[in-house]
């Protein structure tokens, strides 16, 4: 996408202006001066001075507060006297001095050119400051491939133009799998095609299209297909961009980004990001602290009220992944009243999408996108897009002529799991705990409820922390999770440590990770979900914090509760793992002679997986009785 640099000329003429009165001032200050400070006098002290006119030698002299100039008489072969300069003392009994020594004195006369002085005093600093900045000023600009735009720029918007026409422009063919936000945008790329045709009904125009959705769902691309179809200028910037620089700087970019576009219409202004200047100027741990950027926020509500609807087509549509933490007045009618929901794709979603990117890469005959497809839920676009690539590298890497489907499984274990560590090398006593820890999980997970289709289990370390793993697969997307799921996920995370608490009578420390997910998913079994039958189906965790995809955010507080209460959450939190236990190792001592069998297999192989996985874990049996739950 071609980006055209689109700030004006005439600002540079301004800068040549300046410097060449500022030069002009120095030069008069050179000329000047010398006649201000005038020939050198010498100076005395104060008390010369007095002894002086007591010996009647003082012929004349000018006092004023900061210097007394004086005269003397002449002396014999002297046609004038000499000059001195004195610093005047406090000296209330000066005037009748002179006077008893009959010395001619008056105050001096004001200099003609003081108010010339205190012209340069006050006006020469700031210039040089003024000179100093714009220099860096200009240097920055240039170097930020600003290229060509005037010293005094710096407020200007740094909005770039995406203009229509261009070969690669984007469109919403290039985007798939958020139809209903295609739909409501492809509402707005009509608007700003044919304006008439909605104010000759009376419809109302937009004025504000806020794109909302977690990162990498396409919200930016989005907005450039919306440029790209409507074939309108389309004037993009950052939210983060407003604010830097210096305060007040924001606010006038803004300003300037309006201006620019009116002239324009009609036409989008396109803000990504717009939580860096739209956050909350109520709530939030800096409240009352971020001057610029409430500056500009404040310009921007400014502006969004300022154009007529209908007199200018001017959209400004703009993007964010955290909408709770704007500010109320940015949803007000009138400014983005209109929200888009840019989601997670579906199965079909991610299908369509992995075929916009499988096309640019050459597949293998046999790849199946759809079952890729139900591999990845939860993968937004940009993980897609990121998926194809990382399988086409891997064919790359292996000298084959095409992608194949494995090459795709490998590569959603990658993102999924991280890279594999050949190099954190195992001792065999480690080696084989950690084969007892996974195949742990792979049992407990492949009998309860709710945990998806083990799909293989490594011993082969990868990522930041995993020494081996244990790769659950789901086989759909999910939305919502039943008691007995949430109990079996529990019961799985924790048959790791159970299976090392069987085969060894000890634990190590390679459960941690397990541990923490245990216990949180367990409180937000009791204190999110009102899954508890002592609590009862109270939230006691403090909602509003969770963002729009009902998604917790990190550490919700508790409501407030009483004493006996917060006793009763640990004490039930406590008791579902403890059950959860207690179900693991009754599994697991069920299928002891599989759990060996299946633990030594990997230990040769590092690796089980697909068909032999599958025989292997068939064979694994539930216990006549589990522990009952909590
Ligand atoms: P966001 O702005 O929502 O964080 P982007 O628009 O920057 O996400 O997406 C990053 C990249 O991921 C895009 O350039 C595109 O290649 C790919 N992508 C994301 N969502 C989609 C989608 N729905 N369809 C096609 N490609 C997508
Ligand atoms: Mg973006
Ligand atoms: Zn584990």
């Amino acid at each position: 996408m071609a980006i055209k640099d689109n700030s004006r000329k005439p600002r540079q003429f301004q800068i040549g202006n300046l410097v060449l009165t500022l030069s002009g001032l120095l030069l008069l200050t050179n000329i000047f001066l010398p006649g201000i400070l005038g020939p050198s006098i010498s100076r005395v002290p104060y008390s010369m001075f007095i002894n002086q006119v007591g010996n009647g030698t003082v012929e004349r002299a000018s006092v004023s507060q900061e210097e007394i100039r004086y005269q003397l008489k002449p002396a014999e072969g002297e046609e004038v006297g000499q000059v001195f300069s004195t610093t005047p003392i406090f000296d209330l009994e000066l005037p009748k001095r002179l006077e008893a020594n009959g010395v001619e004195f008056a105050a001096p006369t004001p200099p003609k050119n003081r108010w010339f002085t205190t012209l340069l005093g006050w006006v020469v600093p700031p210039l040089i400051f003024v000179a100093i900045f714009q220099f860096f000023a200009a240097r920055q600009g240039g170097g930020l491939g600003g290229g060509g735009r005037g010293a005094l720029s710096f407020t200007r918007s740094k909005a770039k133009l995406y203009v229509e026409g261009d070969d690669t422009k984007t469109t919403f063919a290039d985007v798939a799998g958020v139809e209903e936000a295609k739909v409501e945008l492809e509402e707005v790329v009509e608007f700003l095609k044919s304006p008439q045709r909605f104010l000759k009904i009376g419809a109302r125009i937009p004025k504000g299209v806020l794109l909302v959705g977690p990162p990498g769902t396409g919200k930016t691309l989005m907005a450039k297909a919306v440029a790209g179809e409507a074939g309108v200028p389309f004037f993009s910037i950052s939210g983060s961009e407003f604010v830097e620089l210096f305060v007040g700087a924001g606010a006038a970019r803004v300003r300037d980004l309006f201006e620019q576009a009116k002239k324009q219409a009609p036409c989008i202004i396109f803000i990504d990001e717009l939580d860096a200047i739209g956050k909350s100027r109520a709530s939030g741990p800096f409240a009352g602290g971020n001057d610029e950027r409430e500056q500009t926020l404040n310009q921007l509500l400014t502006e969004m009220d300022g154009f007529a609807v209908g007199d200018a087509t001017v959209i400004v549509l703009a993007a964010t992944n955290r909408p709770e933490t704007l500010d109320q007045a940015l949803l007000r009618p009138g400014r983005f009243d209109r929200q888009v929901l840019v989601d997670r794709p579906d199965l079909s979603g991610r299908e369509e999408i992995l075929n916009i990117y499988a096309r640019k890469v050459k597949l293998d005959e046999a790849v199946d996108l759809h079952q890729i497809a139900a591999r990845t839920p939860g993968f937004a676009g940009a993980d897609l897009a990121n998926l194809v690539n990382e399988a086409a590298l891997l064919a790359a890497r292996t000298q084959r002529e095409s992608v194949a489907q494995a090459d795709f499984n490998e590569a959603i274990e990658r993102v999924v799991a991280g890279l594999e560590k050949k190099s954190r090398v195992l001792n065999e006593t480690e080696k084989t705990i950690v084969a007892y820890h996974e195949v742990g999980h792979a049992l407990v997970g492949a009998l309860m409820p709710g945990g998806s289709k083990v799909a293989k289990i490594s011993i082969i370390p990868r990522g930041m922390a995993a020494l081996g793993y244990t790769l659950q697969m789901p086989t759909e997307d999910r939305f919502l999770m039943s008691e007995a799921e949430l109990h079996g996920q529990i019961a799985t995370l924790l048959g790791g440590r159970a299976a090392e608490e069987i085969i060894f009578g000890s634990v190590t420390t390679g459960a941690a990770n397990d541990l923490q997910r245990a216990t949180e998913l367990a409180e937000r079994m009791v204190m999110t979900y009102g899954m508890s039958k002592v609590l009862g189906p109270l939230a006691y965790e403090k909602g509003g914090q969770n963002n729009f995809l009902g998604q917790e955010g990190m550490g919700n507080p508790r409501r407030m509760v009483s004493e006996e209460t917060a006793k009763a959450i640990d004490g039930e939190v406590k008791g579902i793992v403890e059950a959860a236990r207690d179900q693991a190792r009754s599994i697991l001592k069920n299928n002891r002679d599989l759990l060996e069998a299946i633990a030594k297999q990997i230990l040769e192989t590092e690796v089980i997986e697909g068909e032999k996985l599958q025989e292997l874990l068939k064979q694994a049996a539930l216990p006549d009785s589990i522990p009952a739950l909590a």
